[in-house]
């Protein structure tokens, strides 16, 4: 692994230390009204739900965001967007598959453990129809607080009770290795944490696998060692989950070389991000980002030296 280990566990600290400046930062504020939020859509006989599960704000965006560009060019690109440049929200968006085995998860969501602003994905599940006693499977991307920490409680009881919870090997491998541990601190915590009422049904899967029918891994390693993408197709239609492949459009689609603190190797994370978005183009296929504005949905495009995601729109009916 061609890791630079000490930006690889600066990263994992900067997860930790992100989670916890947003939560003190939110404290003071009143909690806002709930306004929960999905948006479905068909893919071939399969309906795909976005819920979102919340956002995280992080205050003054050009300070220490993206790694390799300064203040000046960050805030000029949220400007040119037409975004704030003393405030970046973070949405969270878990996509939902409904299938005729149950439903899958992609990701869990942040179980309203991070931040005021994100109360985790159920009260959206339930807004939308979607019992969280369906959820026949879980299958994560990778194992950062904001995409396994939804699977358990307050008291850390599971939160999908009938659910089988699918992980890239080397993803489960990075995580749970006690060479690890100290350096990862509370996030290698976290992990264990949250898998602990699943270990019976935990399946890890190997890089390329078929989770299920129509649902392949797609290897997408760097913003974590194991980082894991998912390709669902049913019939003519497809449907990328990209999972952290990319941060929010603005910063990693217009600048693909940016990048993002969370990106533990980023030299592989940017290989991996424009080697995916030029698959995307050429086989024009929707992609589900977990960072994207919601509904997190859309086309991604070609413009200029980068991309650009065409939104999906938003139709009365599926
Ligand atoms: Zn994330």
């Amino acid at each position: 692994m061609s890791t630079d280990r000490r930006t690889l566990f600066a990263a994992a600290g900067a997860v930790a230390a992100g989670a916890a400046l947003a939560a003190g930062g939110a404290a003071a504020q009143p909690a806002p009204a709930a306004n929960p939020s999905f948006y479905k859509t068909r893919i071939g006989s399969l309906t795909l739900t976005v819920l979102l599960d919340g956002i995280a704000i992080r205050q003054n965006p050009g300070e220490g965001f993206v790694r390799n560009a300064d203040r000046a060019a960050v805030e000029g690109a949220l400007r040119a967007q037409g975004l704030p440049t003393d405030r970046l929200v973070n949405p969270y968006c878990v996509a939902a598959l409904e299938t005729p085995r149950g439903i899958v998860l992609f990701d869990s969501g942040t179980g309203g453990h991070l931040v005021p602003t994100a109360r985790g994905v159920v009260p959206a599940m339930q807004s939308a129809g979607l019992d969280p006693a369906r959820v026949s499977m879980v299958v994560l991307t990778h194992y950062h607080g904001d995409h396994i920490s939804g699977l358990t409680d307050a008291q850390n009881a599971a939160v999908f009770p009938n659910a089988e919870v699918v992980a890239p090997e080397p993803e489960h491998a990075f995580w749970t290795d006690p060479a690890n541990a100290q350096r990862l601190g509370a996030g290698a915590q976290n992990v264990q944490r949250r898998l602990q009422p699943y270990e019976a049904r935990l399946r890890r899967i190997a890089p390329d696998a078929e989770v299920a029918p129509g649902i392949r891994a797609v290897p997408t390693h760097g913003h974590t060692p194991g980082h894991t993408s998912y390709l669902v197709t049913d019939g003519a239609d497809s449907v990328m989950v990209l999972g952290d492949l990319t941060s929010r459009p603005e910063i990693n689609l217009r600048h693909p070389g940016w990048h993002v603190i969370f990106d533990m190797d980023a030299q592989m994370a940017e290989a991996t991000r424009r080697r995916v978005f030029d698959r995307l183009v050429a086989e024009g296929t929707l992609a589900v980002g977990y960072h994207w504005p919601f509904p997190a949905l859309g086309r991604v495009l070609r413009e200029g030296e980068g991309y650009r995601v065409a939104p999906v729109e938003w139709l009365p009916s599926i």
